[in-house]
């Protein structure tokens, strides 16, 4: 007697034999104890695989599990700090004292987590002219950053820096100065005073 064999065992639960082969395999089954008991687990555990009504679980749960995965910020995203670490107007240097050394520009150097802004301010009062150059620490990108100077009272100042981080703003107005940098793609934004 030849017993049902398994892959037809799956068709015959699946009802994909043919009638002939069928009605041979159900002959089979009412005799063979064995094949019977196969064909009854394969109906069991295909009917199990059949697709169920699945239900969405609570949105209280997703939402718990989707903060379980969120990152945390990145340290470099967003406003990064900055401190004046020079200003020659704020801390003249012991030369500049000196006769015939006095220089009327101001040199500003603020520093930044990712980079270092050496400002140069040059000429008169409300005719200026800024000279700039944005020094990376490590491996930063600083060409073509958004570069927006805001003095209260007049228009924004908007240029960007060349290839090496340089920029120059003109008629620049008398301070304060506010810088907005912004570099790209990283979108990582400096903001400072001086
Ligand atoms: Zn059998």
């Amino acid at each position: 007697m030849r017993h049902v064999d398994p892959a037809v065992m799956i068709d015959l639960v699946e009802q994909k034999v043919r009638k002939s082969e069928r009605e041979r395999c159900q002959q089979h089954l009412t005799d063979c104890e064995g094949c019977t008991a196969e064909h009854e687990s394969w109906w069991t555990f295909l009917s199990g695989l059949a697709p169920s009504n699945l239900t969405d679980a609570p949105t209280e749960l997703l939402n718990e599990c989707i903060a379980i995965y969120q990152k945390p910020e990145q340290q470099l995203s967003g406003f990064q700090k900055a401190c004046v670490l020079f200003d020659s107007f704020l801390q003249p240097l012991a030369v500049t004292g000196l006769r015939g050394t006095m220089t009327e520009a101001r040199q500003v150097v603020v520093g930044t987590d990712a980079f270092d802004v050496h400002l140069k301010v040059s000429g008169k009062e409300s005719n200026q002219t800024i000279m700039a150059q944005l020094l990376p620490k490590g491996y930063i990108d600083v060409a073509d950053a958004e570069i927006q100077l805001r003095v209260p009272g007049h228009a924004a100042l908007l240029t960007r820096s060349n290839e090496f981080g340089q920029f120059t703003l003109k008629a620049v107005p008398s301070g304060p100065f506010f810088f907005l940098i912004t570099l790209p793609p990283s979108g990582n934004m400096v903001q400072f005073s001086v």
